[in-house]
């Protein structure tokens, strides 16, 4: 029904600018260390911008405005994680809806994840939110359950401290990166934790 999609649609924009607002200074931190500092304050305006938008968004069918959503996103976050952000939710957006008018999230994810790869020439083990989306996808593919996902993500997101960056800013640092958590990894695994909690209520 309109009511449902419009409370989950709020409630999912609601969690996630909200995880972001009590974390921006500990993201940022963890972007001072490999990074230039700004991912918490990238994320937080991002997703202050999408809470600005929420009357609006709340009345679209979910797939729409998973797409606004990543649009908003592009141009607000600024830095390297907004186009990436950006475009998970659009090709999310785009895909969730198959043919036969079935939800299909594992395929959707995979859709979008291969999308955000290709646009950050990144894979697996490059150190970047992508090393949350794999085992994430992965966590969906199986079924694991909202719990299963969110404690995937976090462990994915920690392992990232032993990684040495490939993509982005941190690869500059090379051997240096080794020995901390990248700072997208954890906005993402932030990110899923908080959208699993609102599910599961
Ligand atoms: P910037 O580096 O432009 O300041 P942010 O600090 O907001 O942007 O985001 C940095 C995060 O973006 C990194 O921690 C990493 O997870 C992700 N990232 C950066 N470059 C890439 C890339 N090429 N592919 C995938 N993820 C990337
Ligand atoms: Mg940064
Ligand atoms: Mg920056």
């Amino acid at each position: 029904t309109v009511l449902a999609n419009a409370a989950l649609i709020g409630g999912l924009i609601e969690a996630c600018r909200e995880v972001i607002a009590a974390n921006a200074d500990h993201l940022s931190e963890l972007d001072r260390a490999i990074g230039d500092g700004d991912h918490g304050t990238n994320m937080r305006r991002g997703l202050e911008a999408v809470y600005a938008d929420r009357s609006r968004l709340v009345q679209l069918p979910l797939p729409k405005a998973l797409e606004e959503t990543g649009l908003t996103l592009v141009m607000s976050v600024g830095g390297a994680a907004g186009p990436l952000y950006g475009t998970l939710l659009i090709e999310i957006g785009r895909r969730l809806v198959g043919a036969n008018g079935e939800i299909d999230l594992a395929r959707a994810l995979e859709h979008a994840i291969d999308a955000v790869a290709r646009r950050g020439r990144a894979g697996p083990g490059d150190k970047t939110l992508l090393d949350v989306l794999y085992p994430v996808h992965a966590e969906v593919v199986r079924r694991a359950g909202l719990a299963g996902i969110s404690q995937q993500a976090e462990r994915a997101a920690s392992l990232t401290f032993g990684m040495r960056a490939m993509r982005g800013r941190a690869a500059f640092l090379g051997d240096r990166s080794v020995g901390h958590v990248d700072p997208g990894a954890k906005s993402c695994a932030l990110l899923t934790a908080a959208i699993c909690r609102f599910l599961e209520e």
